[in-house]
């Protein structure tokens, strides 16, 4: 059956359909590392990493690049603020991210390139959009887009044209649609960047936002490509201003489907940073919940409604998890290594549902519907002494294979020690930053606690030696 995503773009709901047959190509719109994530950031991430792995389970090859924005107006802010080095300054929280999306069993991305290593490319595009016209240098030799020259400007956020004032220009990252103008590609240096600068043909100064995501995405992926996806905040100006600067430098479409997801609420308002209404995933494990209960939390709630962040809310998924958990205890029991028949009747039912629940637009609530009506069907049967040791094999089976795609009904298993885990945290930004010497030390050093560390198209594990 065919998976149908609703499209931003179009306002739509429509069959996924690669430009690769068989590969799905994803840009995924990652951390300002400016701060520690909240988890309403996670539920954007944990949203991508739902249709990451559904797209594998629908049998796509996933190439998935999620940036780490290393420079903007925040990190240079804030980094000056702490009185540190930019690098020095955002490796933390680099370090904290992908702590983070481990402990929410987020499948790591192919890519992971940071903003700060991809200078030249973004120079380069920038040159290219002025060579074509579609950009001009302001007096104090910051290099802006001209949104009057690009009539499709405003297709994404459906903005009217007739608000919009041409010549006008708008110096900051983040902006609302009161504020639609010409936005920056190249900030020419101010003393508010301090020693943050890069040399360009323009003189000393810096990228802007926007064209980190255009620059870093065509690297990795080409100039066109299938998803791109963010929270509903990032719709305007930030992929409002990519797909511009990025389909009047190629002359090709950026990418065929936008995805949003709906947003993290506290008390009806948006979880954000800036509101000071946040819980960061330490904040909410240090309270006693686990990893898996705040994914499951995160998940359980279809992608595009807003979900309220309540502890109650944690307590349910709690429950939830318990329950499943013994059912897959009681159906371990009964199986005892037998090898699985053919489903019964019951879960070959629940396993239509899911699936077709999931090609609707990842319709989890549907989805978990099914799999609680398994769980129902299969106690009942097991109280009625009516499934055998081989169909219980067979619900086993088909419950591991709808955990590829949601990564919660498995109980973690093995601990990593703290101290193995920094190390690999350490030699997952080495690898990310392609500081191979680096990468190689660390590797000896995991050796020598006893671990095994393998790189795998998927990110790299560690096994106990
Ligand atoms: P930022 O680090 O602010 O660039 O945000 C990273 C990602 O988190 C983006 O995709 C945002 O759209 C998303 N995001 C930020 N706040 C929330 C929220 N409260 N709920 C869901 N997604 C969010
Ligand atoms: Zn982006």
């Amino acid at each position: 059956m065919s998976f149908r995503v609703y499209n931003t773009l179009t306002r739509r709901l429509e069959e996924f359909v690669p430009q690769q047959p068989g590969h799905a190509r994803l840009y995924t719109c990652g951390p300002t590392v400016y701060n520690i994530a909240h988890i309403g950031n996670f539920r954007a991430y944990v949203f991508e990493d739902l249709l990451r792995r559904w797209l594998q389970f629908k049998g796509f090859r996933v190439t998935q690049v999620m940036n780490l924005t290393d420079v903007d107006d925040k990190t240079i802010r804030d980094s000056q603020a702490a009185g540190q080095p930019l690098t020095e300054f955002t490796a933390q929280f680099k370090h904290a991210f992908f702590d983070d999306i481990r402990a929410l069993n987020i499948e790591p991305a192919e890519h992971y390139p940071a903003a700060t290593d991809h200078i030249p490319e973004m120079i380069h595009l920038i040159q290219v959009l002025l060579d074509k016209g579609y950009a001009y240098q302001s007096d104090d030799g910051s290099i802006y887009f001209s949104i009057d020259k690009w009539p499709s400007y405003g297709k994404l956020a459906q903005l009217n044209r007739e608000g919009m004032r041409p010549g006008a220009r708008i110096t900051a990252d983040e902006y609302d649609k009161e504020n639609v103008a010409d936005f920056a590609l190249w900030k020419a240096w101010d003393e508010q960047d301090g020693d943050v600068a890069w040399e360009s043909p323009w003189g000393r100064g810096r990228p802007g936002w926007h064209i980190e995501c255009s620059a870093m995405s065509m690297k990795y992926l080409g100039p066109s490509f299938d998803i791109h996806t963010g929270g509903v905040d990032n719709i305007f100006p930030h992929h409002e201003d990519e797909i511009a600067q990025s389909e009047a430098a190629t002359g090709q479409p950026f990418a065929t489907y936008w995805l949003h997801c709906a947003h993290l609420m506290v008390d009806g308002q948006k979880m954000s940073k800036s509101r000071g209404n946040f819980y960061t995933l330490r904040d909410v494990l240090a309270q006693g919940y686990t990893g898996r209960e705040i994914r499951y939390e995160l998940l359980a709630t279809h992608y595009r409604a807003p979900l309220n962040f309540t502890f109650a809310s944690l307590v349910a998924a709690r429950t939830a998890l318990r329950r499943i958990d013994e059912f897959t205890a009681r159906l371990a029991e009964l199986a005892q290594g037998a090898a699985a028949a053919d489903l019964p009747g019951w879960a070959d039912t629940a396993a239509l549902h899911f699936e077709a629940a999931m090609d609707d637009d990842l319709n989890i609530s549907a989805a978990l519907a099914a799999l609680f009506a398994a769980i129902r069907e299969g106690n009942a049967a097991m109280d009625a002494k009516t499934l055998t040791p081989e169909g219980a094999a067979a619900v086993q089976d088909l419950f591991r294979r709808w955990d590829t795609a949601l990564g919660v009904l498995q109980k973690p298993t093995q601990v990593i020690p703290d101290d193995v885990q920094a190390l690999l945290d350490r030699r997952q930004v080495a690898r990310a930053e392609k500081d191979w010497a680096q990468s190689d030390a660390l590797r000896d050093e995991i050796t020598a606690r006893g671990w095994t560390v393998k790189d795998t198209p998927k990110g790299q594990t560690a096994t106990k030696a």
